[in-house]
């Protein structure tokens, strides 16, 4: 039933006419596949936000609906019938359904996904990269086993797979075969991906590569190596070929930050085919951080506005993963996901490398529920802005209290430096300045209606203060209380700001 109201409001639609054209041209196996999909959705209440939530975005934004037609159109059966089952009615349906119970049962919200990082071993040596520094050892694969069956039974049907180079990881299509009800977002430089490889990936269905860049080819060799990015689109020429979903990821530097932010270059890899795109600010993590490749704050500003256009206007789903930060309610580090090292430690997420529990020796719910973990929630949002989420960049004393106060450990030796190199420090704290100047400006304005109001992919705009703040604020309060008081965090005006919300 959902299936013909959704269609047929569709067709309605003037705006959409283009589109729904396209629909309409879907070859006959394509739309039985569809159909069939759309109506093994499991009835209750959250499908029907999910096909209401879709159609207000199919209106709302016709570029999502090029994305989605684009979906149909361009992935193998198997990949997308992979996509619908593991991330819409796993991770978006079954998953809620979970994650709801778990919120009931523990009192604060369950990840929804898991960055698993089984190996820093890499073929590339790229400039500003941590990775060739550390351990070349890859994961068990016994603890692979254990953390996704974790991750499973907390609703996880989404896991992002990091490095090093994934590929390199022997066990890497055993896990993906294993674990064919989970869906592996997986970062890698696609330099290892030939014929063969891309028909492994193909053929297991739930890979989606999102494949690194760092512009053109210009930008790309000069990180990452000569000859690169024409491997780089050689892979990705395979993977269409073969109707994987993939997509890009980019680390924007001072060097190629206003690249990364043109249309020409959006434009470049929509046309290799791209479904999605990633931004990750580079954040001098490690031993020996190159202060001088963080972009400016005005560049983050500008590739901001840039992926917000983007988001309406091009059929790819894209995300700025700090400049979106007020799409989610602010970082999600111990509270939505968390990175697991190798070695199985596990870090509140990706780029802070501090941690106090192992994987050999405690579960991942034990994790959530530590001091480490409960503590960062207690602070969280740690601004009031949403576009200022980041406890290491934008409120970098955040970071520095954490970690003395729960005695985290470095992951590795060198990741300290962060906290106590005294011309690290200074640099964030001049950075955390100058971006919260322009942050606040831009947070006060129209686009997002005085910080009331967010435009969220797939879900229009929304009433920020419904949405992040009392929710946040209020798993915040209970979790200072359950560690028994704590302090509430002052420098963030968050105790004013309740009485200012809505
Ligand atoms: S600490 Fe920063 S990088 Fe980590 S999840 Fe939060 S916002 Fe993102």
């Amino acid at each position: 039933m959902l299936a013909f109201d959704l269609l047929a409001q569709l067709g309605k639609n003037p705006s959409l006419a283009a589109a729904w054209q396209r629909v309409a041209r879907l070859p006959e196996d394509r739309i039985a596949l569809l159909l069939e999909l759309y109506q093994n959705l499991p009835s209750g209440r959250t499908s029907s936000a999910l096909a209401d939530g879709l159609l207000k975005n199919f209106v709302d934004n016709p570029a999502f609906l090029e994305w989605a037609v684009r979906l149909v159109e361009r992935l193998s059966a198997a990949s997308l019938r992979r996509f619908f089952e593991n991330l819409v009615v796993r991770e978006m349906v079954e998953g809620q359904r979970v994650r709801q119970e778990f919120l009931a049962r523990e009192g604060f919200e369950a990840p929804v996904t898991i960055v698993l990082n089984p190996t820093l071993a890499c073929n590339l040596h790229c400039t500003g990269c941590y990775s060739y520094k550390m351990p070349r050892k890859g994961m068990d694969y016994a603890l692979v086993r254990k953390v996704l069956g974790e991750a499973r039974a907390m609703g996880v049907y989404l896991i992002t797979v990091s490095g090093g180079e994934p590929f390199i990881y022997k066990h890497f299509f055993r896990m993906a075969e294993e674990f064919s009800d989970l869906q592996f977002m997986t970062y890698t430089n696609a330099t290892l991906i030939d014929e063969e490889l891309a028909d492994r990936i193909a053929a297991v269905g739930n890979v989606m590569p999102a494949v690194s860049v760092e512009g053109f080819g210009e930008e790309t060799d000069e990180r990452r190596g000569v000859g690169v990015h024409d491997k780089v689109l050689r892979a990705m020429s395979l993977l269409r070929e073969r109707g994987v979903m993939f997509g890009f990821s980019a680390t924007p530097t001072r060097r190629n930050s206003d690249v990364l932010a043109s249309d020409e270059l959006l434009d470049y890899y929509l046309d290799k085919g791209v479904l999605f795109g990633w931004m990750f600010q580079y954040i001098p993590v490690g031993k020996d951080p190159d202060l001088s490749l963080m972009s400016t704050p005005a560049q983050r500003e500008q590739l901001r506005a840039k992926t917000k256009e983007w988001q309406v206007t091009r059929p790819l789903f894209i995300g700025d993963f700090w400049n979106d930060g007020a799409c989610v309610g602010g970082c999600l580090s111990a509270t939505r996901y968390c990175y697991i090292t190798p070695e199985g430690k596990v870090q509140p997420c990706t780029f802070v490398h501090f941690y106090t529990h192992d994987l050999h020796e405690h579960s991942l719910l034990e994790v959530f529920r530590s001091k480490f973990f409960r503590a960062i929630r207690g602070r969280q949002p740690y601004e009031r802005n949403l576009l200022r989420p980041c406890k290491i960049i934008d409120a970098p004393e955040v970071l520095r209290e954490l970690v003395a106060e729960c005695g985290a450990q470095p992951s590795y030796e060198g990741a300290e430096t962060i906290l106590e190199d005294g011309e690290v420090r200074a640099h964030l704290d001049r950075y955390a300045a100058e971006w919260g100047r322009i942050a606040d400006e831009v947070w006060q304005g129209p686009e997002y209606q005085g910080g009331d109001s967010v435009l969220v992919p797939f879900l229009g705009r929304i009433n920020a203060n419904q949405h992040f703040y009392r929710m946040r604020l209020d798993h915040a309060a209970r979790e200072r209380i359950e560690a028994g008081g704590g302090r509430p965090p002052e420098r963030s005006g968050l105790a004013a700001s309740r009485t200012r919300t809505k």
